[in-house]
């Protein structure tokens, strides 16, 4: 049994990392499996490099180890490319050129879908930014009755209907790729059986499941673990956020203070 703690290095750790760090690497004990640490930082616009070794610094702090060498995903960007271009090849996904502006709120399904290869090679003189999204039209063509995906998610067997996310953006504008593509074909690579995370991350689950479909990857089990609140009973503040692994270390406090806060499930 393998999983992994997949952070993003977009700051210092906080009470949310030490929660889900600990559900992973616990739940990889218990099992008598094991648990990587992986760096999702394909998004250079909000990832920093001084945060990964920040990162492996807190982390050892914490008490856990890994194995390594530890796979960052901004090292693997071609492997993502590739995704891309197997999606394209099985005509699944197709370039937008809209605008944040001009796109609705809430699921879209426009503006293109799929093009023939003709059609595809006129395509290169547009010199403006895309993304590259899923049709999920083209999707449930390809896989029939299977589109609606099954896994199991806190061990009870789910059934979701992806396409009420509508035809979602699988390659950003900016970046070339997505979370999605990035997360999945790293699980797949990986063998992870077991992904372990937060509840935030269960909604987007059918989505990962699609890709694996398509991609003919195995679906790992899926775990959600609840999230800590504030004091106010309600999702963390942003002042919440602001107490960093590492200024609780400054000012002296301890791993076992961290993970008491943390098993308490409120942080004040
Ligand atoms: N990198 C993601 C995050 O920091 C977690 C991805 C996952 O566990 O699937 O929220």
């Amino acid at each position: 049994m393998l999983t992994r703690f997949a952070p993003s290095p977009t700051g210092y750790l906080h009470f949310g990392h030490a929660l889900a760090a600990r559900e992973a690497f616990d739940f990889a004990a218990k099992q008598g499996g094991s648990c990587l640490l992986r760096i999702e930082d394909i998004d250079h616009t909000r990832c920093r490099p001084a945060f990964i070794d920040a990162i492996y610094e807190d982390l050892a702090w914490l008490g856990f180890s890994w194995p390594t060498p530890v796979r960052v995903q901004s090292e693997h960007l071609s492997d993502y490319a590739s995704v891309i271009e197997a999606l394209r090849e099985k005509d699944l996904i197709y370039r937008c050129y809209k605008t944040r502006r001009e796109l609705p709120n809430g699921p879209y399904f426009g503006p293109n879908k799929p093009l023939s290869k003709t059609e595809e090679d006129a395509f290169p003189s547009v010199a403006k930014p895309f993304a590259w999204r899923l049709s999920m039209a083209a999707a449930k063509t390809a896989l029939g009755e299977n589109f609606t995906v099954q896994y199991y998610d806190n061990d009870v067997l789910k059934s979701s209907d992806p396409s009420r996310h509508g035809n979602i953006v699988l390659a950003r504008k900016d970046i070339g790729t997505s979370y999605h593509i990035a997360v999945t074909h790293d699980d797949h690579i990986q063998g992870i059986s077991h992904i372990v995370r937060g509840r935030d991350l269960s909604d987007q689950t059918d989505i990962h499941v699609l890709i694996q479909r398509l991609m003919g990857w195995d679906t790992p089990r899926y775990y959600h673990h609840g999230l800590l609140m504030g004091d106010d009973g309600k999702k963390l503040s942003k002042r919440n956020f602001d107490t960093t692994i590492r200024s609780l270390r400054a000012a002296g406090k301890t791993p076992k203070h961290v993970f008491d806060m943390v098993s308490s499930g409120v942080i004040r």
